[in-house]
């Protein structure tokens, strides 16, 4: 039986799902994550009903890296596959540029370009193309498929693109991306099945986790997103500032004498959630702060957010829709809640016990704006892109081995 792989390796997790692929459909088996590399890696994996099938600590020990990690995952993996037989395992790769965007086999010509996007999403690429080398030394013969983050607003309207700079810049690459695609692609597919005549309207998304961003969508297509040339922009969030004055940037490396490298760490793991409160860059344990820092943190995390979703209106004309998702949007009423507060002049009404239940639908029947909460599944996109792209020889086409 064939079985296909998702991974999602970023700088301190790496997420993994394994799904079996019987008669062109999908089923999810077991997945997981490896939290804490770089301090103390431990592993946690559920079986399709949630039990636990494996709990596993390494010693506390920066250096253990993501392709030793790697491979005592798939050594793992290899024990428990009976009869089933990984065909092909497919990535998150969190910059796919203007050239990439339909899901791609990975050979050296791929990894070479996707390596040249590396100061496009230092956080992440990284770490996501360090996973496909790594696996194509554990296993050379296996196909990977990259998929791509930016993928979901290839087709953003010209405008949204556009940053206020010389032209020049522009046809270069310095433009907006948007990111958080197979998350968004989910809640678009999602929208689809549960209510297709709400999928078709005016709808934002907030993917609300360590990374956050909210993505415009009218008919289920991206027509705006916070997110920009990088990761950094828009939303604040655990350890990234979202937008930001540029001034600041320039103040920084003038008069404090900031060095480049120094500015993209307080940029990157040092501001939002955890720079303002001093205290965490994890919403529940600001939560469980008595600290008025962490208060002011969780703060201006709404007021950013209620903000940002107020700007996304004018690309939509209008608001019919408003989906929570990821780890604050899946779990947080009272994150909800605020949000949704600053938003009632849309004539947005929120039914509080169903907000504080996490129901799927947590609006009033009288709202304006329809409001759901739907758990993201990236692993799911990325393998369904992947048995999109197999063959019936189970290799996916144009494949060669590296
Ligand atoms: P993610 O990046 O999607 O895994 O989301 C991580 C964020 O979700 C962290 O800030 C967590 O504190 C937050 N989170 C996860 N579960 C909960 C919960 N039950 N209540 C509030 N925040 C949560």
């Amino acid at each position: 039986m064939k079985a296909i792989v998702s991974l999602n390796a970023g700088s301190s997790s790496i997420k993994f799902a394994l799904y079996r692929l019987v008669d062109d459909a999908l089923t999810f088996d077991a997945g997981g994550k490896i939290e804490e590399i770089g301090s103390r890696p431990r592993l946690k994996a559920r079986n399709a009903d949630g039990e636990i099938i494996l709990e596993r600590d390494w010693p506390a020990d920066s250096a253990i890296s993501h392709a030793h990690l790697l491979e005592d995952l798939f050594g793992w993996a290899a024990t428990q596959l009976g009869d089933r037989q990984i065909v092909a395992i497919g990535h998150r790769i969190v910059h796919g540029g203007v050239r990439f965007a339909a899901p791609r086999i990975v050979d050296d010509a791929l990894l070479g370009a996707l390596e040249t996007l590396i100061p496009l999403a230092p956080l992440h690429q990284p770490h996501n193309l360090a996973a496909v080398r790594a696996l194509r030394a554990l296993a050379p013969d296996l196909p990977q498929i990259a998929c791509f983050d930016t993928a979901f607003h290839h087709d953003l309207p010209a405008l949204a693109t556009r940053l206020p700079l010389p032209r020049s810049f522009h046809e270069e690459g310095v433009r907006r991306y948007g990111f958080h695609g197979l998350s968004y692609e989910h809640i678009a597919r999602r929208l689809r099945d549960i209510d297709p005549l709400y999928a078709g309207g005016r709808v934002i998304a907030a993917h609300l986790g360590n990374g956050a961003s909210l993505c415009a969508m009218n008919g289920g297509a991206s027509v705006d997103t916070t997110m920009g040339f990088t990761a950094l922009d828009g939303l604040m969030m655990g350890t990234r500032t979202g937008a930001l004055d540029p001034g600041v940037i320039l103040y920084l490396q003038t008069h404090q004498g900031m060095s480049v490298a120094e500015v993209e760490t307080l940029l990157y793991k040092q501001s939002g959630l955890l720079g303002v409160s001093g205290v965490s860059s994890d919403m529940r344990t600001l939560h469980a702060s008595a600290a008025p820092e962490a208060g002011e943190a969780i703060d201006l995390f709404v007021r950013q957010a209620a903000r940002q979703a107020a700007s996304l209106i004018p690309s939509l004309g209008g608001l019919d829709g408003l989906v929570f998702t990821a780890g604050i949007g899946e779990n947080d009423p009272v994150i909800r809640a605020r949000i949704c507060d600053c938003l009632a002049w849309t004539g947005l009404m929120l039914d509080p016990d169903a907000n504080r239940r996490n129901d799927p639908l947590i609006s009033t029947p009288g709202s304006k704006v329809a409001v759901r909460v739907i758990p993201t599944d990236e692993e799911a996109v990325i393998a369904g892109h992947v048995m999109t792209l197999l063959k019936p020889d189970g290799r996916p086409d144009g494949w060669i081995a590296s």
